[in-house]
Formats: C-alpha cells, sequence, structure tokens
C-alpha cells in the first residue's frame, strides 16, 4: 500500500493487517490461546521489561485483539489503542488510569447511564469523585477544576438529548489547565473526531456501532497521542511518578522510545493486567467483522433515522422529536460543526398519550425488537420510563429528558420503507 493517508473505507478493511505470516490467511485469524512461547529466556526478559513489545498473555495482548486495535487507532487518528471487555470497562479504565483515591475528575451531566452509576457510585465509593456539570456551560468545566482534577470526561452525542457536546471548547480549557478530556463517541464513531478537535483519549463501546451487530460486547480506548503528560507533571502523577508495580517505571518517560503511547502503556501493562478485563479472541474478531463495513453502515443509520424524525416529527399524536437533524440555533450549529457525514441513527420522540401510550406502542412494534440496547444493525427500541429509567423523580425526568411518554429508538439499516411501516402501525396501536 502506498503511503498516501488512507481514507476510513479502506482503513476498516485493511488497518493493522495484511495476511497471516504462516498461512496466508487474508481474514484475521483468532488466536485461541492464552499463552506464547518465548523463543529464549533473553527474549522473555525482554519481554517482561518491555524492551521489546510482544505477546506474553492473552489477558494484555493478543494478536487478533492486536489487530482490532491498530484498526480503531487508525480509524480514530490515535497513536495506541487498547481493547477491553465491554464499554463499561473502558469507560472505568480510561478514568482510573488517571485518578486515584483523592483525586477527582470533572464530568457532563448527559451520560449514558451505566457510566453515570459507575461515576456517581463506585468512583466514589474507590475514592475518586466525580463533579457533575452541565454541558452547555464549557465554562463550568474550568470552575469546577481544582488542583486534584485528572480529567474531563463527556459523550459526543449523549442519549436521550441527542445534543452535541462541545468538544474543542472543553478540551481547550482542559489543555490550558493540563486536564485531558476524555471522549466517550460510541454514539457517532467516524461521524464525529474527537481527538482532531483536541480530545486527549476516546472510548467506545465496540458493543454497539462499531461492532454493529448485537453479537459481541466489547470496549476499547483510543489514546490521541496529542497531549503532553509531561507540560503539567503534576497533573498526572500516574505518568509521572516511579510506578511501585511496574519496577518503579515513570511511563511519561519510559514510553518515550514507544512513541507517544504512555497513557495506553500504563493502561495495558497495569489497569488490564491488575483488573483482567480482557476482551476474548473471539470477540475481537466478531468486532473485527464489524468494522469492516462500520464507515458503510454508519451512513445508512444516519439516513434512515433522519428519515424516521423527519416522518415523526409529523405525525399527529408525536409531541417532541429529537434528533440532531431537527435541532436548531447553537445545538444544530454544534451538531454541524462535529458531525459529518450524517446526524447518527438514535432518535427520541415522546407520545402525548404518557406511560400507557408508551407501552403500547413498544408491545405493537413487529419489525423492531424491544431490547436495552442501541447499535444493532436491526432497528431496536425501548420506553425508558418502564425499564431504565423506571425509579425517576419528576425533577429527574426533567433533568434527564426521560418522560413518561419518551420512546428511544436505535434505527438499524432495514428498508426505510419497513421500518416507517412499522413506526406507523406501532404508532396506530398506541392512540
Ligand atoms: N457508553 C455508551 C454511550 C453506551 O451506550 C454504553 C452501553 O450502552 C456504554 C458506554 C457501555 O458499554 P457496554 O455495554 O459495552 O459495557
Amino acid at each position: 500500500m502506498s503511503d498516501r493517508k488512507l481514507h476510513p473505507e479502506t482503513l476498516a478493511l485493511h488497518a493493522g493487517w495484511r495476511a497471516d505470516p504462516a498461512t496466508g490467511a487474508v481474514a484475521p485469524p483468532i488466536y485461541q490461546t492464552t499463552s506464547y512461547q518465548f523463543e529464549s529466556t533473553q527474549h522473555a526478559a525482554d519481554l517482561f521489561a518491555l524492551r521489546q513489545l510482544g505477546n506474553i498473555y492473552t489477558r494484555i495482548g493478543n494478536p487478533t485483539i492486536d489487530i482490532l486495535e491498530q484498526r480503531l487507532a487508525a480509524l480514530e487518528g490515535g497513536a495506541a489503542a487498547l481493547a477491553v471487555a465491554s464499554g463499561q470497562a473502558a469507560s472505568a479504565f480510561a478514568i482510573q488510569n488517571l485518578a486515584r483515591a483523592g483525586d477527582n475528575i470533572v464530568s457532563s451531566t448527559d451520560l449514558y447511564g451505566g457510566t453515570w452509576n459507575l461515576f456517581a457510585n463506585t468512583l466514589r465509593d474507590q475514592g475518586i469523585e466525580v463533579r457533575f456539570v452541565d454541558p452547555e456551560d464549557p465554562q463550568a468545566f474550568a470552575r469546577a477544576t481544582d488542583a486534584r482534577t485528572r480529567a474531563y470526561y463527556a459523550e459526543t452525542l449523549p442519549n436521550p438529548k441527542l445534543t452535541v457536546f462541545p468538544i474543542a471548547e472543553v478540551a481547550e480549557i482542559g489543555r490550558k489547565a493540563g486536564v485531558p478530556l476524555i471522549v466517550d463517541n460510541t454514539a457517532a464513531p467516524l461521524l464525529a473526531r474527537p481527538l482532531e478537535h483536541g480530545a486527549a483519549i476516546v472510548v467506545y463501546s465496540t458493543t454497539k456501532y462499531i461492532g454493529g451487530h448485537g453479537t459481541s460486547i466489547g470496549g476499547v480506548i483510543i489514546d490521541g497521542g496529542n497531549f503532553d503528560w509531561t507540560a503539567h507533571p503534576e497533573r498526572s502523577p500516574t505518568l509521572n511518578t516511579p510506578d511501585a508495580s511496574y519496577h518503579g517505571a515513570v511511563w511519561a518517560e519510559a514510553a518515550k522510545p514507544l512513541g507517544p503511547i504512555a497513557y495506553i502503556l500504563r493502561a495495558r501493562t497495569v489497569l488490564l493486567r491488575d483488573l483482567g478485563a480482557a476482551l476474548s479472541p473471539f470477540n475481537a474478531f466478531q468486532i473485527l467483522q464489524g468494522v469492516e463495513t462500520l464507515p458503510l453502515r454508519i451512513t445508512r443509520h444516519s439516513e434512515n433515522a433522519t428519515a424516521v424524525a423527519k416522518t415523526l416529527s409529523q405525525t399527529p399524536g408525536v409531541t417532541r422529536v429529537i434528533h440532531p437533524s431537527l435541532q436548531t440555533g447553537v445545538q444544530r450549529e454544534r451538531a454541524d460543526r462535529y458531525l459529518s457525514g450524517g446526524y447518527g441513527g438514535l432518535v427520541g420522540f415522546e407520545l402525548a398519550g404518557g406511560r400507557e401510550a408508551g407501552r403500547a406502542f413498544i408491545d405493537g412494534l413487529k419489525l423492531f425488537y424491544h431490547v436495552a440496547n442501541i447499535g444493532d444493525a436491526r432497528s431496536l427500541a425501548i420506553h425508558p420510563a418502564s425499564t431504565t429509567h423506571s425509579q425517576l423523580s419528576a425533577e429527574e425526568q426533567r433533568a434527564t429528558g426521560v418522560s413518561d411518554g419518551y420512546v428511544r429508538l436505535s434505527i438499524g439499516l432495514e428498508h426505510i420503507d419497513d421500518i416507517l411501516a412499522d413506526l406507523t402501525q406501532a404508532l396506530a396501536a398506541a392512540r
């Protein structure tokens, strides 16, 4: 291949792999092995001391997973990636790699519910405080920052609000203070390019659009390689002070010969080693299969969702439709600044009939699946008020945007006429 910068459609098929050196196999093999024969005691010693990078044990690295990591890093424009067992593990590691007990991070309030729980409860119990701020006001991140702030965190296109996060504005505030911005780009792979807007780290639940077929849980952390961890060394002690768990290594220094990968190297060699949330090679293969068609799929998801949003907005009994294509003012400007090639496959809408109408709509669906997932090739729907958000107070409903009649759709790749027909008949059943 030439050195010319390749397009996403090409990287999705080629990055990180050509053919199996042993057999010539073109499709990435599933290296279903736990361990790897060392060539000699010297080879083993070099691998353990990180003088040479290579395979030791599948909990910390595997050739099939490595292809996935290289491919996703290339697609994102990052320096290197670490694949893990789930999106949840990716979010947790992304923070734990920088923040320790007594530290804090500042996060957007608009988060996936699982991330919210992780931040508000589990990380708090581990001594890491998460300060939640309104993403509409980028300066709120600056105001919540103190000497123990280790990272900012946000989702590009959080549901249910589906308002795009002001990535560049918050990344710039962080860079001045030495605080890296971590962005969960799960809902907008390829559509949004957070690293190009100043984010330092990108995380994904690959369970969703990247895998794309609803078969395999997985997650990935991508190191942008664009953040100077040594510029404000007091901000990132995990990377700038000797690590007792790894022969006193100072990661920002130790990683230098390997490239701008101090952050992701520590995540692998310390967190994945110690906490063990490893992806399985089989799931890595499944996710790689998904990646090959991601550029095609994400475009079609977006087209179909835009058509659904338009139809719903003209449907009696639907009081509100949420999709970036329908936004106006600052929100639309942001959507158009940060998303290109489509507005994503998620659509929210509200039924005038409230909780009962929401339930009747879901029960009336024939083509859409009723599941707690997004980003499948198939169309999916859920009524949060009777499932994920059933315990919310009226105030929490206002804050999250999830009312009794709210329905979330993840629009799939079926023919748009079939998608609209199913929605129409279920809406009629809900009236
Ligand atoms: N981030 C976002 C935006 C999600 O939607 C999800 C899952 O729904 C996650 C993270 C967690 O990913 P996983 O379910 O793969 O652990």
